[in-house]
């Protein structure tokens, strides 16, 4: 049993015309173009043979029922960021609405019964992350999002009404790599083993700000120079302490930030991110042993624990990837997505395809179209091995 992907390419496509603009994709939650989406992924769930699900929050919720009550949940996200791609996101919810849609015309009914999740808001753009994943799981909204969901007209009530009924067995969710590693290794499938973990510090290092002509260099108190021996450090010691670590300078300000001025103070975030919190520990006890006596001042202004994949989920995929003659690998996600909610509740898996060149959050963004139909034939024989295995 396959997937059809020329339907699955023709609404990708479709739905990307609803949202495409000059500058790239742009369908942030709320906006006009998101509920004309949601409008359309109603009509192709209907379609496939669900009954749909929505309120004011924005999540489509589609259901095929099962011969039992208990569920298996795919889906993914249909909101993008400011001139963002075609796939980040849709890829995942056409993919699972074509397979249902699929298994619907070979009249096959599963023990379980599905869900297929578009979830509102998961980029965060604008209100905050992952909100309509968050209320799906029945899981407590972030403040801010309990704060300014009223201003889109979002209630208490709609926010209950989103969660998923009945028992959650297991959750797949298909989505881009939207990094390089599958594009520059030739292999045609992901098996997420984890999102990763994070931390972002806020630093500071000290120095003497000085008239930069009259200095010498023996007598100078650089604070740049001292910040950037520490930014070379953490790219050499990232792969040393994990070869899967990434630890990023992204922001700085220099004081007095002057031509003519040794530069007297530096601030900086340092973030750190690994499959391992165990990584980020050690990465972060390496640096302030080596920098702790320049580092004036640091303060850790967000973190986001791992998520571990479900070993049974992730052996469907594998099984499924191989048994269609794919390539697959097994990798952590450094991005988030809506599988961070998941994996609360149930029992989670999540399949990569390739990005060309490893490019998302961009107009450039793409993934071949076979590699799409080779992503959703994954996402159809990954369900259907779950669905036997029960609960
Ligand atoms: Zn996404």
């Amino acid at each position: 049993m396959e997937i059809n992907g020329s339907r699955l390419q023709k609404d990708l496509t479709a739905l990307a015309d609803l949202a495409r603009t000059e500058g790239g994709i742009n369908r942030l939650t709320y906006s006009d173009a998101f509920w004309r989406s949601c409008d359309f992924v109603e009509q192709k769930m209907r379609e496939a043979g669900m009954t749909v699900r929505r309120n004011a929050l924005g999540n489509v919720v589609g259901t095929l029922p099962g011969k039992g009550p208990r569920k298996i949940v795919m889906g993914s996200h249909i909101d993008s960021v400011p001139n963002g791609g075609m796939f980040d996101g849709c890829l995942g919810v056409m993919a699972a609405i074509e397979a249902v849609h699929t298994l619907r015309e070979q009249g096959l009914q599963l023990e379980h019964s599905v869900d297929v999740a578009a979830w509102a808001e998961e980029e965060g753009v604008v209100i905050s992350g992952l909100m309509g994943s968050l209320a799906y799981c029945g899981l407590p909204l972030r403040p801010v999002q309990l704060e300014k969901m009223g201003q889109y007209g979002v209630t208490e009530a709609d926010v209950a009404a989103c969660r998923a009924e009945g028992p959650l067995d297991y959750s797949l969710e298909l989505h881009i790599e939207q990094g390089g590693i599958l594009d520059a290794e030739g292999d045609d499938i992901g098996v997420v083993s984890a999102i990763i973990a994070q931390k972002r510090y806020q630093m500071e290092i000290d120095g003497c700000a000085n008239h930069a002509g009259t200095t010498p260099m023996y007598l100078r108190d650089d604070a740049l120079v001292k910040a950037a021996k520490l930014i070379v450090r953490c790219s050499e010691l990232a792969p040393q302490v994990d070869p899967n670590m990434v630890i990023t300078v992204g922001h700085i300000e220099v004081t007095p930030n002057a031509m003519n001025v040794v530069p007297g103070r530096v601030r900086f975030t340092l973030e750190l991110r690994a499959a391992e919190e165990a990584s980020i520990q050690a990465a972060y006890e390496q640096i302030m042993e080596e920098f702790g006596a320049e580092i004036v001042s640091t303060q850790l202004i967000q973190q986001e624990r791992a998520y571990r994949m479900d070993p049974t989920v992730m052996e469907a995929i594998s099984d499924a990837a191989a048994s269609l003659g794919l390539r697959s690998r097994v990798m952590p996600s450094g991005a988030g997505h809506d599988t961070m909610s998941l994996a609360q509740v149930t029992r989670p898996g999540m399949i990569f395809v390739p990005s060309v060149g490893g490019i998302s959050h961009s107009p450039e963004e793409r993934t071949a179209w076979k590699d799409v139909e080779n992503g959703a034939n994954v996402l159809l024989q990954a369900l259907l091995r779950l669905d036997g295995l029960g609960v």
